[in-house]
């Protein structure tokens, strides 16, 4: 049978027959070694940054190696992007089919479950990585697997599973990308009750009848869309005022809103005090002292960088830390080591670490060959600027949420003069169109002295899609006056635009 699953280009490719043996490569056999082998790149983690950084120096023609201590692929294949939009793309293709009047009759039945989580597994290829260790041969990138320490300047040491060591050396750079993990609060005895980490919660194979979910941000509301549509009874705890904290306040209400309606109970300002297990069933007493009972308990409570073991100490950094890096992704004070991706903690998002990942490979490149970075060269590629301004991030719950740069909050705490507009989504023509009875916002902040857009925030089914304009407008510095001839299709809801536009002239 085939596996499907992500390629660092960002696409989905199937495996071809042929499976490669970890350290299958066109250069030299690590496995016949024992002396320090040599590469011009050593990258530490092959998450989807780890093998687009490892993209990038193969095609600059550097030699390269890819640590992996797990599955190649990284978190965002097996656990996290892939898996959990595999989940929700049924919840939200039914709920906007029942907002599309003749058509809604036909959809009220519940999901087939099996069928959903049959489908998510296909899209993490069983939790097997054959189909991208096979396209890491075809790159002529080296695989260890095994855990992977810095052991001082410029090496890497490897411990295989069967024991084995590798030392590599590296010529040009060392690039971390190891990632993140679930971050559990403090409670006495919650190893022992088996928490739901993002992990469980991506890869689970039944709905428990009921869930408790502690967390207000992304993976917290989109995990109770999925579960509560699954069948599962979810209770959000939310220790502040709502959910999504980071984007526009009225992104976590209406998402409130909609999860409420689906039958989950919402409960903000309240935290877990102490939680265990009575037989098979979670027992949390809350900060309001109530208790609250489930079969199962997630805890989405943020992460924290792989950083703890992985050598830092050996060239004077701090173990478990994140890594502080410049824009070219190369970590403030060295000459060669490079932090990409979550473990910088710029932006933990795949496409920015992918962004990051294309930067950081050119600048490797460059320097080897000793060429001077350029902040902006024909593609764009020696700083990663967008880090600092236009990041985009969509959360695929129902309704939408998605949003680049600043927030209103965001841009006055950065100094900025800044006018804010808002549109309810309801006043588009197309909006009405796709979906009967459309809900949804938007929010464009603009510099006042610069007139070009510092952020925009859309919430509404379907604006996942959207959200690319608006990156182009962000990142391109667009001034609002162009806008006006940039014509969005009749009748879209890109005309949301128009209506933006409206609202900043006349307000
Ligand atoms: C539930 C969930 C859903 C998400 N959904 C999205 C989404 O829809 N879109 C999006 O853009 N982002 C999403 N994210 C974020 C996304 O998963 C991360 O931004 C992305 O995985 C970061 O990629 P990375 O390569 O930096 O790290 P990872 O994907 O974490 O990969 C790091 C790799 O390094 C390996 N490693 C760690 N330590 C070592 C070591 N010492 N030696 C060898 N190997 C090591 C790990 O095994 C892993 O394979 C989601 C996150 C979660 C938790």
């Amino acid at each position: 049978m085939p596996v499907c699953t992500t390629s660092p280009t960002g696409g989905v490719f199937r495996a071809r027959t042929r499976v490669a043996t970890a350290h299958t490569s066109n250069q030299t056999d690590p496995m016949t070694e024992t002396e320090s082998i040599a590469y011009d790149v050593v990258v530490l983690g092959a998450g989807p940054v780890g093998e687009n950084v490892a993209d990038r120096a193969r095609a600059a023609g550097l030699s390269t190696a890819v640590v992996e201590s797990e599955l190649v692929g990284g978190e965002c294949s097996y656990w996290a992007c892939m898996p959990s939009k595999a989940l929700l793309r049924p919840v939200i293709a039914r709920a906007d089919a029942r907002r599309v009047p003749g058509l809604s009759q036909a959809v009220q039945g519940p999901l087939d479950v099996p069928a959903v989580l049959a489908h998510r597994d296909y899209y993490t290829s069983q939790w097997k990585d054959d189909g991208q260790v096979d396209w890491l041969n075809g790159i002529g990138a080296v695989l260890y697997r095994g855990h992977g320490r810095l052991a001082g300047p410029r090496a890497v040491s490897v411990e295989g599973a069967d024991g084995e060591q590798h030392r590599l050396t590296a010529r040009h750079a060392v690039a971390v990308c190891t990632g993140t993990r679930a971050q559990l609060p403090d409670l006495p005895g919650l190893a022992q009750i088996k928490p739901w980490t993002s992990r469980e919660a991506t890869s689970a194979h039944a709905a428990p009848g009921r869930l408790i979910v502690v967390g207000g941000g992304v993976v917290a509301t989109e995990m109770a869309t999925a579960w509560q549509a699954f069948g599962s009874q979810v209770t959000v705890l939310v220790r502040g005022k709502g959910l999504l904290p980071r984007m526009e306040p009225f992104a976590g209400e209406l998402v409130a809103e909609a999860l409420k309606e689906a039958g989950a109970e919402v409960r903000t300002g309240t935290s877990v005090a102490s939680v265990t297990r009575e037989g098979s069933t979670v027992v949390v007493l809350t900060n309001t002292g109530d208790r609250i009972e489930a079969d199962e308990i997630l805890f989405a409570t943020g992460r924290v960088p792989h950083t703890d073991d992985i050598g830092l100490d050996t060239i004077g950094l701090e173990p478990g830390s994140w890594l502080d890096v410049d824009d070219s992704l190369r970590v403030v004070g060295s000459e060669w080591l490079y932090a990409v991706g979550d473990v910088n903690h710029r932006a933990l998002l795949t496409h920015q670490g992918k962004y990051q990942a294309r930067i950081a490979g050119a600048a490797i490149a460059a320097r080897a060959a000793g060429v001077p970075l350029l902040e902006t060269d024909r593609w764009g590629a020696h700083a990663a600027t967008a880090d600092h301004a236009a990041v985009p991030q969509v959360v695929f719950t129902d309704p939408e949420a998605a949003a680049v740069g600043l927030s209103l909050a965001e841009a006055e705490q950065a100094g900025h003069r800044v006018r804010a507009v808002d549109v309810d989504m309801s006043s588009v023509a197309g909006a009405g169109l796709y979906a009967h009875g459309y809900r949804g916002k938007a929010r464009m902040v603009v510099d006042s002295d610069r007139e070009i857009i510092l952020g925009l925030t859309l919430v509404g089914p379907g604006v996942g899609e959207l959200i690319h304009s608006a990156s182009v407008a962000v990142a391109g510095e667009v001034p609002v006056n162009r806008l006006w001839h940039a014509v969005p299709s009749y009748p879209t809801v890109s005309e949301v635009w128009l209506r933006l536009l409206e609202a900043y002239r006349d307000a």
